[in-house]
């Protein structure tokens, strides 16, 4: 006798568990919400999909999906983009009621704030002389704007890691797999070593603390990073943060 099949039309599956947690925790306003985004969004799909235009396109967007494989690894700038249909997300032209993101008319209300259950205290101007730097319109300015990315490496306290895949031959870009992460490493450095990345924040003389940024990258003004490393010692909460566990130790 063959084994009864059993019926998989009532199972619950785990994407349905999850949304009906979520909705459950939803008030009565956010889910009315929802339910209009919703109605707009099937509505939009259906309206796509009796365009004769649209349908054509449909029928075609295998074939182009198939020709965007790693396309942007591999950008052509004798293809417009902009002209394929799956490629076209719009414009950022929803306004959130709540935390006023700009978002793309396919996004989820939740995404930005979570209907508003997620508020980030507002961002302070910078202090001085980063502001200056920032915003000025002075010489010291323009150079800082211009050379950012090697004053920022002065400064840099970890170093970027995440389990990298190995992908056979040449290439620009790399793949990761799994989370990123941040490796601070040791906050003293080993015996006859030299203080590196947020160990240079506490080698204990300034002077020579500004010796080994100034070495790190020769494009930068001394008297630009000397403003800059006396501004972290005192504003900044992690060099604070550390400071405060390395006398601890
Ligand atoms: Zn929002």
């Amino acid at each position: 006798m063959p084994p009864i099949r059993r019926s998989n039309l009532g199972r619950r599956t785990r994407r349905a568990i999850i949304s009906q947690n979520v909705r459950g925790n939803q008030t009565q306003v956010e889910r009315a919400e929802e339910n209009e985004w919703r109605r707009a969004h099937i509505a939009q799909v259906r309206a796509a999909q009796s365009s004769p235009q649209i349908q054509q396109n449909v029928v075609r967007t295998p074939a182009i999906n198939a020709g965007l494989n790693r396309a942007a690894f591999e950008y052509n700038s004798a293809i417009a983009y902009k002209d394929i249909r799956c490629v076209d997300i719009g414009s950022l032209s929803v306004v959130c009621q709540h935390c006023n993101a700009l978002k793309f008319q396919s996004e989820t209300p939740g995404l930005c704030c979570a209907g508003g259950k997620v508020k980030l205290p507002v961002l302070t101007h910078p202090p001085e002389p980063l502001h200056s730097l920032l915003y000025g319109n002075t010489i010291q300015s323009k150079h800082f704007l211009e050379n950012t990315q090697k004053y920022n490496g002065c400064f840099q306290m970890k170093s970027f890691g995440a389990q990298v895949v190995d992908v056979p031959g040449y290439s620009p870009t790399f793949k990761i797999q799994g989370q990123i992460h941040h490796r601070a490493g040791a906050l003293l450095p080993l015996p006859n070593e030299d203080h590196k990345f947020l160990q240079i924040h506490f080698v204990g003389d300034s002077a020579i603390e500004l010796d080994q940024r100034c070495a790190i990258f020769t494009a930068t003004k001394r008297e630009m990073i000397e403003q800059l490393q006396n501004l972290l010692h005192e504003h900044n909460e992690l060099v604070r943060l550390f400071k405060t566990a390395l006398d601890m130790i």
